[in-house]
């Protein structure tokens, strides 16, 4: 296979086996039995950057390359060879894809709507395991790489920019930044587009669209996090805060059948997601440290496995007068 010249290029193969691991031929067959496979052309584009990210791909014949569109270029970020899966994140929450996967070259995949591997990912313990600790590790590697498709123009001595970076930061969605203090073309950018100081920081969304110091809920409406939740479906429960005590509630409301629903305005975790460290936690008698302890937190975990859906304030579904007011 093609060695990538990776943006995410892990240490050694070891390295690349945790981010990108290979799956076995009975899974393959687990997989197949939920999906179709097809024929792949080279030059195919399977999901684009910005494209809500509805399917699921494994390789069974020939490569596909990962790449991120960048100033009118393509930053490569992996090639998947057979046996090797397609996705991250995203792909559980359905969000907007921040990569361009494309056939390099032809061959076949497994292809499987999201609706099937979510259900797939509850029934069988293996793959769930192999697929949630990927999707995590790459997203965590993406994060670290600072590469995104979103770009935060801004200064760390303001409220807005401190606000938003932390937004971006705990909903694990990778992002540029730019300091106006540092910066002094970003500063000709703000003098010459005649923004205001109030306006400041700006937001460059994928996509046209320019943002001037947005809340919370229309970078959440901006990025289309909520894009897959149906506003207008009734729902067994709803449960406001997506902390500790809110995720527990969604984990054991969700895996008794209920149609349950998490409204959060700011990201999963609570107070719990915001610490560095957190001391002693029931049920374990370690320290947890931030990191490893947030993607434990994360509803792309337990929560979404049991079928319950999050939302970021701001779509229709969450403009309830109780919860006006937040940022
Ligand atoms: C720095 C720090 C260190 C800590 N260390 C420890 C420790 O070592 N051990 C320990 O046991 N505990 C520790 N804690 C406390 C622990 O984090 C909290 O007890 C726990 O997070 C409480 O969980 P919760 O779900 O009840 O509320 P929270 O964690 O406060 O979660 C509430 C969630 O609701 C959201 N929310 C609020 N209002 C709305 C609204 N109107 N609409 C939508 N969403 C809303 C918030 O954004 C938040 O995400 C620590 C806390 C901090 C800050």
């Amino acid at each position: 296979m093609t060695d990538p010249a990776s943006h995410l290029q892990p240490d050694g193969a070891e390295g690349r086996e945790r981010l990108f691991p290979r799956l076995t031929e009975p899974q393959l067959t687990r997989l197949r039995q939920q999906g179709e496979v097809r024929a792949t052309a080279a030059g195919e584009i399977l999901l684009d950057q910005g494209q809500l990210t509805d399917r699921f791909f494994a390789v069974l014949s020939g490569e596909v390359e990962i790449v991120r569109p960048r100033g009118g270029g393509e930053e490569l970020i992996v090639v998947h060879g057979p046996g090797e899966f397609v996705g991250d994140v995203h792909l559980l929450s359905g969000r907007r894809s921040v990569v361009r996967a494309r056939v390099r070259t032809a061959g076949e995949v497994i292809e499987l709507p999201r609706d099937h591997l979510l259900a797939l990912i509850q029934t069988d313990a293996d793959l769930s395991g192999i697929l949630m600790r990927a999707f995590i590790l790459r997203r965590v590697e993406l994060m670290a790489s600072g590469s995104g498709d979103v770009v935060i123009v801004g200064s760390n001595h303001s409220s807005g920019t401190l606000r938003l970076k932390e937004f971006l930061a705990r909903n694990g969605y990778p992002y540029s930044y730019l300091d106006l203090e540092q910066d002094p073309a970003a500063q000709d950018v703000i003098d010459r587009f005649a923004v205001s100081l109030d306006q400041v920081p700006i937001v460059l969304c994928p996509g046209q669209r320019v943002l001037r110091n947005p809340s919370n809920g229309e970078l959440a409406d901006c990025l289309g996090f909520n894009e897959l939740i149906d506003a207008d479906r009734v729902r067994d429960v709803i449960i406001v805060g997506a902390g500790p005590a809110g995720l527990a509630a969604a984990v054991y409301a969700a895996s008794e059948g209920l149609s349950t629903l998490v409204l959060e305005s700011v990201a999963p975790g609570g107070q719990a997601g915001s610490s560095s460290k957190i001391e002693n936690y029931l049920g374990s008698s370690r320290r947890i440290r931030a990191r490893p302890c947030r993607p434990r937190l994360h509803p792309g975990g337990q929560v979404r496995r049991r079928g319950a859906d999050r939302a970021q304030r701001g779509t229709p579904a969450l403009r309830a007068p109780a919860l006006r007011g937040h940022r």
